[in-house]
């Protein structure tokens, strides 16, 4: 079922609009609160057979006109934290994030060097591969609970919660395809200005359009017959990002960004009406 839905989704963008809007739809209706919805588009995202079998080793230089943060986020640095010892009993860990001893089950210090993407040990991709981020979320935050470190130092707890937070933030942002397009654009060095405008009429228009509608939308029906193509664009910018990422064309990719943006602040508008 899972695997057709999938397949689904990831026809042409003209068999998407056409065929699958209530699917999609339906998926994007709990787009910013329900995490099992998130995770599905994920999965979604992730199985496209154009998508799969990627990988992007980006370098670090872009054209003139791209802001550049100066952050170097390489892989090296990360497994040198990755290899720090236990605070506690100076094991050397084996596999990456080192959120617990295995050795004595401390709980250790957050390292920010390592990037969201390789705290759910996943490749730097903006398709992600990994369709079990939501079970480590939840893993995680099990481990990682108040009421189960309540009982350790208060070293560890403090750990603890810088972890969660982490593990928390990583989460939200790599399960929401705008969120990860902006976080995975500034670990290659540009940083995304989210204020930034978009001049292009039509656009425009159709947002005013759309926020129009939504004003005058009686009942739960009309907002969702406006909000079935706003979630097509997103879905539509986001393949186009991913294409655009993948070719390492990061005007495209900005632009690609920007349109979203604005089709997600509808979105969360529409949400909160429903
Ligand atoms: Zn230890």
């Amino acid at each position: 079922m899972m695997n057709k839905t999938r397949k689904k989704l990831w026809k042409p963008v003209s068999d998407v609009v056409g065929r699958t809007l209530s699917s999609t739809s339906r998926r994007f209706e709990t787009y910013n609160s329900n995490t099992s919805s998130q995770s599905h588009f994920i999965n979604s995202l992730s199985s496209s057979s154009q998508l799969q079998n990627l990988n992007l080793c980006l370098p670090h230089c872009f054209s003139q006109n791209l802001i550049f943060s100066g952050k170097n986020f390489c892989s090296e640095s990360a497994e040198k934290v990755n290899n720090s010892a236990c605070w506690n009993c100076n094991a050397v860990p084996k596999a990456a994030p080192f959120l617990f001893c295995e050795s004595c089950r401390s709980v250790q210090p957050l390292h920010h060097s390592l990037d969201y993407f390789q705290i759910y040990g996943l490749d730097k991709n903006y398709e992600i591969q990994d369709e079990n981020l939501e079970r480590k979320y939840k893993d995680w935050q099990k481990k990682l609970h108040p009421d189960l470190v309540h009982s350790k130092s208060q070293r560890e707890r403090e750990y603890a919660a810088e972890q969660s937070a982490r593990v928390i933030e990583a989460y939200r942002t790599l399960t929401n395809p705008l969120s990860r397009a902006i976080y995975i654009l500034k670990l290659e060095g540009i940083d995304v200005n989210e204020e930034e405008t978009v001049s292009d009429p039509e656009l425009l228009s159709e947002i005013m359009e759309i926020r129009e509608a939504v004003e005058d939308a009686a009942d739960s029906k009309a907002l969702n017959e406006i909000l079935s193509p706003v979630q097509e664009k997103l879905i539509q910018w986001s393949m186009s990002f991913a294409n655009a990422f993948r070719n390492q064309k990061f005007d495209e990719a900005l632009n690609c960004i920007r349109r979203m943006t604005y089709y997600d602040r509808v979105n969360k508008e529409i949400m909160k009406k429903l």
